[in-house]
Parts: structure tokens; sequence; C-alpha cells
């Protein structure tokens, strides 16, 4: 269930609300938004009457939610989540992040070279896999910690955050030094338990769609980690499995709109994985931008033809500089800036 607060609501009366919710019944999660306060009452709520609730001093209005996903719906924070970075940074507001680096931390020459590139073409975030899941045993399998402590020494320098793929629990504690958001990957999607490790976290996680997951099942992932009390989650999409043969996955464009549209979360778009190919990423690129992506996530390598994975779909520096300015005109038609 939902309960909307009236602007002018006081302390003693949300105060009030969420006792009388909890003796209902409910976990009660608290949302303040710029206007209101926002109560959504997880748990069973069939048997509740709705109009007990209306009549408590400084409600506006109840209901119950029925999408499957309660907490990630829209009606949660109708205005939006801005996910906040240090540094001023963040997702879901009027500013387009980018996100870029290796799909793999191969070495420091590789990421220190990177890390400038990123930085000069005014992008916000220092991308680069440390724990890598391949779907091969015997592929690269990432330098692990090392590697990410490299990475964080090379955003440090540069003024730049960090994203790194997070595979299990235990990876969790010591990569929070070194990380400024959490990668759940495509292959982890429905890591349950992973998940609600995350939820306990207190680090933003960007939660990339499964291979062949609807996005309502995104949406009740992000759900695991949103009920833990994490609320700092950003989508991605980054290309599900079709029939279609000519691209390594078909990147679903119209996911970013219509997951705007269902909930509040931010969501990336992820031309890379969405596509498979250096030729085809500046296209869907400027697509997710157009279509209102609050981030793009694009996978760069100074020798990008080399590159210890993904190489097919690695941006040389020259073409990551390019598309910066490309985006950038698109974004400012969209009404946003980049
Ligand atoms: C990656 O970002 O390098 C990655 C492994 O992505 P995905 O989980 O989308 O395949
Ligand atoms: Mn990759």
């Amino acid at each position: 269930m939902i309960v909307a607060m009236q602007e002018l609501a006081t302390e003693e009366q949300i105060d009030a609300v969420i006792d009388a919710m909890v003796e209902a019944g409910v976990n009660v999660h608290r949302t303040t938004g710029a206007t209101q306060t926002i109560l959504a009452g997880v748990g069973p709520t069939a048997n509740v009457d709705l109009r007990e609730f209306e009549l408590l001093s400084g409600v506006l209005y109840v209901h119950r939610i029925s999408s499957p996903y309660k907490l990630a719906g829209r009606a949660f924070r109708p205005e939006g989540t801005v996910v906040e970075f240090p540094n001023g940074v963040t997702v879901g507001g009027q500013q387009v992040a980018v996100m870029a680096g290796p799909c793999a931390i191969e070495n420091r020459e590789q990421i220190f070279a990177t890390a400038a590139r990123v930085k000069a073409a005014g992008a916000q975030f220092l991308r680069g896999g440390a724990f890598k899941p391949r779907s091969s045993p015997y592929a690269f399998q990432g330098l692990g910690i090392p590697g990410l402590q490299l990475m964080h020494e090379a955003a440090q320098a540069h003024g730049l955050l960090t994203l790194s793929e997070v595979m299990e629990i235990s990876q969790i504690e010591p990569m929070l030094p070194y990380v400024d958001c959490f990668q759940v990957g495509a292959r982890n999607m429905q890591n349950f338990n992973l998940l609600r490790e995350l939820g306990q976290a207190r680090k933003p996680v960007l939660l990339k769609r499964g291979i062949a997951a609807t996005i309502e099942e995104l949406l009740l992932s992000s759900e695991y980690i949103m009920s833990g009390g994490n609320y700092d989650v950003i989508l991605c999409e980054r290309g599900i499995r079709t029939y279609e043969t000519a691209t390594r996955n078909t990147m679903d464009i119209s996911a970013i709109p219509v997951i705007h549209k269902l909930s509040h979360l931010p969501i990336a778009g992820d031309p890379s994985h969405g596509t498979g190919r250096r030729d085809l990423v500046a296209s869907m690129a400027r697509a997710a931008v157009a279509a209102g992506a609050d981030a793009i996530l694009v996978e760069i390598h100074p020798h990008a033809d080399k590159a210890a994975s993904d190489a097919a779909q690695t941006l040389y520096f020259e073409q990551f500089d390019e598309l910066m300015g490309q985006l950038r005109a698109i974004a400012t038609a969209v009404g946003r800036t980049l």
C-alpha cells in the first residue's frame, strides 16, 4: 500500500501513520520528496481497510499497489530517484552521466591511460571489471582486488568515480573501499542472495538486465536491493538475447522509456554489450540518450582491438571522444546536460 502525506504534514502525523501501518502488519519504507512524504507498506494488505488510513490526519491519499514491485514502482517516488555520488555527480537528474573504461582492468598502464582519457572527455565514472563473469572458465578472469586498487588509484588521480562488478557476497566487503558504485552483471540479475546483501550496503548499485529477463523481472530484482533499505539503484539496459544473430545482443531501446514510466529508478544504456560490435556502439549510445537514458556505460581501451575481454565491442579513444561530442548535442536537444 502507498500512503501519500500532505505537503504540510508534521513529523508527528507521519510517525502516527507509520505506527498504524506497522500495527497493520506491513514493513514501512519512507521516502521524502521535494514536496511530500510517501510511505510504502510492503506485506499482506488484502485485509487492511484503506479507509482507516485515509482518515488519519495529514494523509493526502491511500492506495493499494497493484504492481508486483512495490518500492521500484513510480508511485513510491513520483518525481524520480536521483542517485547522488561524491563530487556532486548525480544519476537520474538533469545530467546524463557517462561511465567509461575497459571491460577488464588489465594493468597499471592501461587503466591510468584510460582514466586520463575518460576525464579529458568529460565523463564522470571510470569502469573496469576486476571479477569477470566469463562464458569460458579458461578465459581471463580478472585481476581481483589488486586490479581494483589500481583502478581506484587511477580514478583518484583524475577525480573520477569508480564502477566495478561484484559477483558474489564475499567480494562486497573487500571491494567497498575501492568502488563508488557496485555493478551487478546480467548473469547475476537473479542472484537473489547477492541482491539482498547489496540491500544492506550503503553504496549505489547498477543493476544490469539479465540476458533473458523481462522488464518486470528486472524491476523485481531491484526490489530485492531496495527492500533491504538501499534505494540507490540504477537500472541498466544492456541488450537481451533474441533470435537475431547480426548483433551480440538486441539492445532494447524501448526499455528506457518503458522503465521511466513504470519506475522512479534511473536507467543507464550500455551500447557496448547491447551490440557487441564497435561499429554499432555509437549509434545505440546516441539512441539511448535520445530515448531518455540517465547514464551511458561504454567500453573503451587504449589498444581496443587487443583488449583481454570484449575487444570487438570496445571503442578506440578517438571514437569515444567523437561520441562524447555527439552525445552532448543529443542531450541538449532532449533538455539534458552531459
Ligand atoms: C561488463 O560490463 O563487462 C559485463 C560483463 O556486462 P554484462 O553483465 O552486461 O554482460
Ligand atoms: Mn564487457
